[in-house]
């Protein structure tokens, strides 16, 4: 058994949008009076509530408020779990040392949504085609919505637990699917070995001196949201016409998210499905994209250039890549090969002679000075990283992450696949 995630639009009419904003409403309600019942008793008596406590009280809330009865307990266990994360977060983060902020009082209007954790409460049914019906409740109270999407794991899959959110006033749903390993197996056409270099000039580039080239989505949209932000600048804040500019700025922002993903999914499906070797090198964006800023006593250079290259890093989505290659890799049985950044350097190696020849990153050729070999940048990190890969011994484990168990969480490690994301 695998746990794949999917997501699903949600097409509500408006009586079932009305029913959806109300329970959000109440869980929200929810999250905060238990917000409010941890600082009291902390401020009051010095003691502090647990989950299980707050847990325990269920029966009672929904004694007093029988509207909370069809939201279902197993959901309204949910919200209070996701509040005590936001505490565990808080202060796992002051022992460490840093300086979080307080988890905080959810306006509705911002709370995100809600949760069944598990099998209780909801059922979703997928047709033939690209429909599903999503029924949450149960008896009179139940609602049966729309939803447009369709996985591609078949009638084996189970779904084992769904998270309702909402963007950009558009209703979500994402399910955790149990799949049998049979089932997440991907067909692989061909035996390729092949080593890629991700980068920001070209956003691959293969041993054998191929090319992807890189999309550019953010910067091509970039002017057109530079200047949606100038115009919303210039209005009132908390204005009609500053909230309405606010709406397109998000929706121009999730286009181009759905636009990179939909990329790096077919181009990461394309690369496993025709090799059984793929090499590339470890990855470690949070560093590399860090910001060049330094601190008052010991500001950074050239902090503007860094700004942009980090920019161009993020929006090339190299961490997405990585993700997604990890796990259909496995999925199709072809062995990902991620070398030492840092003992290996590919960028600096000679592919040729093995030698380090430094250069910064504005050299886009190697030429070696010792055997005078001469290649493409890219390509020869490429060439570097496929030869490591043929060395047996060297490298990193390629394991995808486990799905983290569904405690809660907010925001969730997806795994999808183009066929599964309808929003796109
Ligand atoms: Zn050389």
């Amino acid at each position: 058994m695998q746990r794949r995630k999917v997501t699903f639009k949600l097409d509500p009419n408006a009586a079932q949008l009305a029913r959806r904003e109300a329970w959000t409403r109440l869980h929200c309600e929810l999250y905060n009076a238990a917000l409010e019942e941890r600082i009291d008793a902390w401020r009051k008596a010095g003691k502090s509530i647990s989950y299980y406590e707050q847990q325990n009280a269920l029966p009672q809330i929904k004694a007093d408020w029988p509207e909370f009865v069809e939201l279902g307990s197993h959901a309204l266990q949910q919200t209070l779990r996701r509040l005590d994360l936001a505490f565990q977060a808080f202060f796992r983060r002051v022992k460490a040392g840093q300086t979080p902020g307080f988890p905080r009082f959810k306006s509705a209007k911002r709370f995100s949504g809600f949760a069944y954790p598990d099998p209780a409460g909801w059922k979703l049914m997928q047709h033939g085609g690209r429909g599903a019906t999503l029924r949450i409740g149960s008896g009179e109270a139940a609602l049966s919505i729309r939803a447009r999407g369709r996985h591609r794991f078949g009638p084996d899959a189970k779904p084992n637990d769904i998270t309702l959110t909402r963007r950009n006033g558009q209703w979500l749903v994402s399910v955790t699917l149990r799949v049998p390993d049979a089932a997440c197996a991907r067909r692989r056409t061909a035996d390729l070995r092949r080593g890629v270099d991700f980068g920001v000039t070209d956003w691959a580039t293969f041993d054998d001196g191929q090319t992807l080239a890189n999309p550019r989505w953010l910067r091509e949209e970039l002017p057109h949201l530079a200047a949606l932000q100038r115009e919303r600048a210039r209005r009132r804040k908390g204005s009609l016409r500053f909230k309405r500019l606010g709406r397109r700025i998000a929706r121009l922002h999730e286009r181009i998210g759905n636009v990179r993903r939909d990329f790096v999914h077919k181009e990461t499906t394309r690369m496993v499905q025709q090799c059984a070797v793929l090499a590339t090198e470890q990855l470690a964006p949070k560093t590399m994209s860090r910001s060049a800023k330094g601190t008052v006593e010991a500001p950074g250079r050239r902090v503007r250039q860094k700004a942009g290259l980090n920019r161009e890093m993020l929006s090339a989505a190299f961490g997405m890549a990585h993700q997604m290659l990890a796990y259909k890799a496995e999925e199709a049985g072809t062995r990902l090969h991620l070398s030492n950044t840092r003992q290996l350097k590919p960028s600096q190696r000679c592919s040729a002679c093995w030698e380090i020849v430094p250069k910064t990153s504005a050299q886009r050729v190697h030429g070696c000075p010792h055997c005078g070999h001469v290649m493409p940048r890219d390509q020869n990190s490429a060439l570097v990283v496929l030869i490591d890969a043929n060395t047996p011994g060297t490298g990193v484990a390629a394991r995808p992450k486990p799905l983290p168990r569904q405690r809660g969480k907010s925001k969730s490690v997806t795994r999808e696949t183009p066929a599964t994301t309808p929003c796109v």
